[in-house]
């Protein structure tokens, strides 16, 4: 099993437990994603200590005040680390408001830049607040504007009204424990929509933490319970969907 996203550094105990958990769990890749500067150098640290696991060097929407030249630098060159395999994670973000439009505009350009240049996938934040979709059409035209043919990861995928124009350009969804709530029936039908060469899985933790767990924080071991229910609504068995997403981080991370 994989986990294409999570923060190990904001998880609930040490990384080598985290770690061990995960491993014990059937987890062999971890993309584990940076946030800003700081947390940028703990996954690339991360990603040095443990054959498992692997960077993704970015700004957040809700960090990207302040964004510069000399930030996108700093991405810039961490890019260009043996063991980083994704750039962001980066996007849109209209349910916060940490950061304002404009800086979260400057940041996602920026980092949609150096992905091209580096040829590393983008891992793409989109939030927009309840019942709205600005921030999910405003990332898939700029993407469609700047990208190109540049790898694309829609983490904690959760828009199911554009599963088709995803699948159309290419993208892959990235499925997190939202899939498994109750409620999350849209959600669901899009994760059975999703072409099997497009498909991932992964935790966000510490957040999102899947049915039957919720209450506990999330931990990159719990990935196995997202991926159950996927496999479900795809009408495929665990192994199944477990040599998919494998195939599927293989030959994006390159890992
Ligand atoms: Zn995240």
């Amino acid at each position: 099993m994989i986990d294409s996203h999570t923060h190990l550094f904001l998880c609930e105990g040490e990384e080598d437990e985290l770690l061990a958990a995960a491993a014990a769990a059937g987890v062999e890749r971890i993309l584990n994603i940076g946030l800003d500067e700081a947390t940028n150098a703990d996954v690339v640290a991360a990603a040095e200590r443990h054959a498992a696991v692997f960077a993704s060097v970015g700004r957040h929407p809700n960090d990207a005040e302040g964004f510069d030249e000399e930030a996108a630098a700093a991405i810039a060159a961490l890019a260009g680390h043996e063991q980083v395999r994704a750039v962001g994670e980066t996007g849109l973000d209209f349910y916060r408001d940490t950061a304002s439009p404009a800086a979260q505009r400057r940041a996602f350009a920026a980092q949609v830049e150096i992905a091209a240049e580096v040829g590393l996938p983008l891992v793409i934040h989109a939030r927009d607040a309840d019942g709205e979709s600005a921030a999910i059409d405003e990332i898939f035209a700029t993407l469609d504007a700047r990208a190109g043919s540049n790898p694309v990861v829609l983490h904690c995928f959760s828009a199911p009204q554009r599963v088709a124009d995803a699948a159309e350009r290419g993208w892959y969804c990235s499925f997190a424990g939202n899939v498994t709530y109750p409620r999350s029936e849209a959600l669901r039908e899009a994760a059975a929509q999703v072409p099997a060469d497009r498909i991932l899985v992964e935790t966000d933790a510490p957040f999102l933490t899947p049915q039957p767990l919720r209450g506990q924080r999330n931990q990159p071991a719990y990935v196995v319970e997202t991926a159950r229910v996927v496999a479900a609504v795809r009408g495929v068995s665990y192994e199944e969907l477990e040599a998919t997403v494998a195939a599927n981080g293989r030959s994006l991370f390159g890992w």
